[in-house]
């Protein structure tokens, strides 16, 4: 089509989703939206993936569904191995090449192990849904295996160490503390598994620390309360595929290590030749452009995005929606010749979920501070929200809180059947590399 501009987006998380939905309704772009997945994944409840509350299918869009209706804009699934900023494209791990007007890079975060010796061999982060469905196989194994022999327990075998105390941390020790001791044992009630132990560890020492310290003790508080064992104030040396051991000489035996440690911007960061700040993540101007590459656009988790203050905003999903609809207005600006806009933020506030009911968040920029029921509400506002922008599906997510605050301990039975996790965990019907889809 003469006169079209084409825009390729590396990345369908919150980011590239947005940036696309905001330019299908743009007549003079053309969009090709890629991922290595070929559907949109809706991080923030990944953990209730992991801890069985949810089914994979409940939190993963197809892009091809999610953008039918849009002629403008093509999926394609494949694995972006390198970008030209300076001639925008993209190469994808089968040597194709896509090329572009205007390039936007909203390629997420990977997990930054900090080079501890182990972790990345022997812990499961939490980042994708392979990794969520990998913890959840991992603690129906355990608990299967243990149910045949008791004395595997006295090996590790039902304690469930989570590393960080950030929110990551803090929301994965809480539903961790729900499965291992309010549902499992109902499933194995012949299993002695008093012995089961969900241990949360961080260097600092207190958690949620970015929250406040009325916060930090609500939070130790509604943890202990559930029975997560708190060990602050050290770090993780080493991780072997039976136990961790920490900076004050411990060692706790264990055999499933989640890692909610820290990240850093995704490989294709490091490989775009774009300048890196803080986490390896590009660094980009207030309309949020690379500087220097005027057609070149990084947002969301890779990229460092200044805020009102100059300071970067953190890695959040409104961070990142929010930024790919402005960018999709900038380039929408460019296209009328109009001025570009620096990006405005609308801070909608910190939040984290330790468990049923227990909340803490702190609202808007003036950070008013909530616990308990009203702070759960505020997240059940906030993820509503990113939900219904993303254009996902929501009868999942009402159905996950009927259960939330009605059946407590409930859980699916076939999420809870160890023969579930030899079967493919995730299946991408009529996707596969390289696969394109016209929308
Ligand atoms: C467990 C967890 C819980 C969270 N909870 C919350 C919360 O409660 N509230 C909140 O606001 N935020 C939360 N976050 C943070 C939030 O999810 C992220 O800030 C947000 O997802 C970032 O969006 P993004 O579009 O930048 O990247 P992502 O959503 O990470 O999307 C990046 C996409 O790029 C694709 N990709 C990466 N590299 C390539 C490549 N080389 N080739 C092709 N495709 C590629 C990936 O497959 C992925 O789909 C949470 C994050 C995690 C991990």
């Amino acid at each position: 089509m003469a006169g079209t501009t084409e825009v390729v987006i590396v990345g369908a998380g919150f980011a590239g989703v947005a940036c696309a939905r905001r330019l299908a309704a743009e007549p003079r772009a053309r969009v090709t939206l890629v991922d290595r997945n070929g559907y949109h994944q809706f991080q923030p409840l990944l953990y209730q993936i992991a801890t069985a509350e949810l089914a994979p299918r409940d939190i993963r869009f197809d892009l091809h569904e999610m953008f039918a209706r849009h002629a403008s804009v093509r999926t394609r699934t494949g694995e972006v191995v390198a970008i030209d900023p300076h001639s925008p494209s993209v190469t994808f791990a089968d040597d194709s090449m896509l090329a572009a007007d205007v390039l936007v890079l909203g390629a997420g975060a990977q997990p930054n192990f900090f080079h501890t010796p182990g972790a990345e061999q022997h812990t499961v982060p939490l980042y994708s849904l392979t990794d969520a469905e990998r913890v959840r196989g991992r603690i129906l194994e355990l608990f299967r295996d243990a149910a045949a022999k008791p004395e595997l327990a006295a090996d590790g075998a039902l304690t469930f160490v989570v590393v960080g105390g950030g929110p990551t941390g803090v929301e994965t020790a809480g539903a961790l503390a729900e499965i291992v001791h309010d549902v499992m044992p109902h499933v194995y009630p012949h299993l002695a598994i008093a012995g089961a132990r969900v241990i949360l560890v961080d260097l600092g020492h207190t958690v949620l620390t970015a929250f406040s310290d009325d916060a930090h003790s609500y939070a130790v508080q509604q943890l202990t309360r559930r029975g997560v064992e708190l060990r602050l104030g050290v770090s993780v040396k080493e991780v072997t595929p039976d136990g961790v051991t920490l900076s004050d000489g411990t060692t706790i035996k264990t055999r499933l290590v989640v890692w909610g440690g820290g990240q850093s911007a995704a490989p294709l960061a490091s490989r775009s030749g774009l300048p890196q700040g803080r986490g390896g993540r590009i660094d980009v101007q207030p309309d949020l452009s690379v500087a220097g590459f005027p057609k070149v656009y990084a947002l969301g988790d890779v990229a460092n995005i200044p805020g009102a203050d100059g300071e970067a905003l953190p890695q959040l999903g409104s961070v990142a929606q929010q930024a790919g609809d402005w960018a999709a207005g900038n380039i929408i600006a460019d296209l009328e010749g109009d001025r570009r806009q620096p990006f405005h933020y609308r801070d909608k506030g910190i939040m984290a979920m330790i468990g049923r009911k227990a909340a803490v968040a702190e609202i808007g920029p003036h950070r008013h501070e909530l616990k308990g029921r009203f702070a759960f509400a505020a997240w059940l506002g906030v993820h509503a929200q990113l939900l219904a922008n993303a254009g996902a599906e929501m009868r999942a997510f009402v159905s996950w809180l009927d259960d939330f605050y009605v059946r407590p301990a409930h859980r699916s039975a076939e999420l809870l059947d160890p023969a579930t996790i030899d079967r493919p965990r995730i299946r991408l019907e009529g996707t596969h590399d390289g696969t394109e889809h016209a929308g």
